[in-house]
């Protein structure tokens, strides 16, 4: 039997579908799911979107339906136990290589044998994780918690044109522990990388000097990294762009991540200052899991094998969205004490999936 999805359920974003299609894969459980983004402006299946279901689908060697661009409804039956190997997908534009990640990570884990996987697109985009967040931020998290991956950055890819490579290989877990990220130990040091592609150096300079001022000036030790590539780079996009990652690292080891992109027209300072202030503003709400890693741990947690807590700086549609997904599949207990908007902690008991 279908399980029926609503993608048009809370956030009613692509991250229902991703998180969806990752569920159904390894938990072998066929699916619809009607309603794909359908309040947003541009509804339905987007290339990024399409291409991590087909990555999926060739994981859990799955027969889909719907599958094309603006698609408001797909079917996803997995047929086999999920299958390791060398795999490429190309979203064709700058569709997100690491929102492509967040569908298929948790489907790596569970193979059959390892899985090596090039994915071509952005690899800096906006509304998403930069590569340096999921390898910074998200990785070291579910290292913790079991999973074995690497992940490198080819080559970076920026709106409109994409272009970005990164790989990432995973090594198969039989089971996922869960995780206790409740306390927050209060900051170690403040570091990050100023980053861009065929501009003129002097941005990354600006952009890094302003959020250490801004940074040291609340007393803390900082150390941001610069890179400005040009094109004889072969790290270097082919589309110009910058952006800026902050990482506060606390004294448990846990990163709270922030990130901004450049913007033409929007002087380098102003980013640069509005990143330094909302990783202060994370800081102060004192828990060490940041507003977006809240979202993204929750496919894990449920997966785990026993009690995971954790605690976010801010509950997000997204995380309750997430949360009320994964209750349709597993029938999970979760709880949450807090509000939209505010810290709260989650509570989820995993289903402790087994990879045989
Ligand atoms: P839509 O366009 O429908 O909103 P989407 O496929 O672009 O969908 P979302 O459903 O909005 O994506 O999900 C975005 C994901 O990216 C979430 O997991 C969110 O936590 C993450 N994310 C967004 N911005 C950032 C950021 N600046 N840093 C880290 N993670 C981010």
């Amino acid at each position: 039997m279908l399980l029926e999805i609503d993608g048009s359920m809370g956030e009613g974003g692509g991250q229902i579908l991703r998180n969806a299609v990752s569920l159904s894969a390894v938990l072998l459980k066929p699916i619809k799911i009607k309603n794909i983004r359908v309040k947003r402006d541009n509804p339905g299946l987007r290339p990024q979107h399409l291409t991590a279901v087909k990555a999926v689908a060739t994981l859990a060697s799955a027969e889909v339906s719907g599958l094309s661009v603006g698609s408001l409804e797909i079917i996803f039956k997995p047929m086999k136990r999920l299958q390791g190997g060398s795999l490429k997908f190309d979203a064709g534009t700058a569709g997100s290589t690491t929102l492509m990640l967040q569908s298929l990570m948790p489907t790596m884990c569970f193979t059959s044998s390892p899985v090596s996987i090039e994915l071509r697109g952005g690899t800096n985009n906006p509304l998403a994780p930069p590569i340096e967040y999921l390898q910074e931020v998200l990785l070291p998290v579910i290292e913790k918690m079991g999973g074995r991956f690497k992940i490198d950055l080819v080559k970076r890819g920026f709106y409109p044109r994409g272009g970005g490579v990164v790989r990432a290989q995973s090594t198969p877990v039989d089971v996922l522990k869960p995780i206790r990220l409740v306390d927050f130990k209060g900051v170690k040091k403040i570091h990050g990388l100023s980053y861009s592609c065929r501009l003129p150096g002097h941005i990354v300079e600006r952009m890094a000097a302003t959020a250490e001022k801004i940074l040291r000036g609340e007393g803390y030790d900082v150390e941001i990294s610069r890179e400005a590539l040009q094109q004889n780079d072969p790290k270097c996009s082919i589309d110009p762009g910058c952006g800026i990652i902050l990482l506060a690292e606390l004294n448990d080891g846990m990163i709270l991540g922030v990130d901004k992109l450049g913007e033409k027209g929007v002087p380098a300072e102003r980013i640069a200052e509005e990143a330094s202030r909302e990783l202060l503003e994370e800081i102060k709400r004192e828990a060490p899991v940041d507003k977006h890693l809240g979202d993204q741990l929750v496919i894990w947690a449920c997966l785990a094998d026993g009690i995971s807590e954790y605690r976010v700086t801010n509950l997000t549609k997204h995380t309750s969205t997430s949360l009320e997904l994964c209750r349709l599949f597993t029938n999970s207990r979760i709880e949450v004490d807090g509000v939209e908007g505010r810290t709260a902690k989650i509570v989820i008991e995993g289903i402790g999936l087994r990879r045989s």
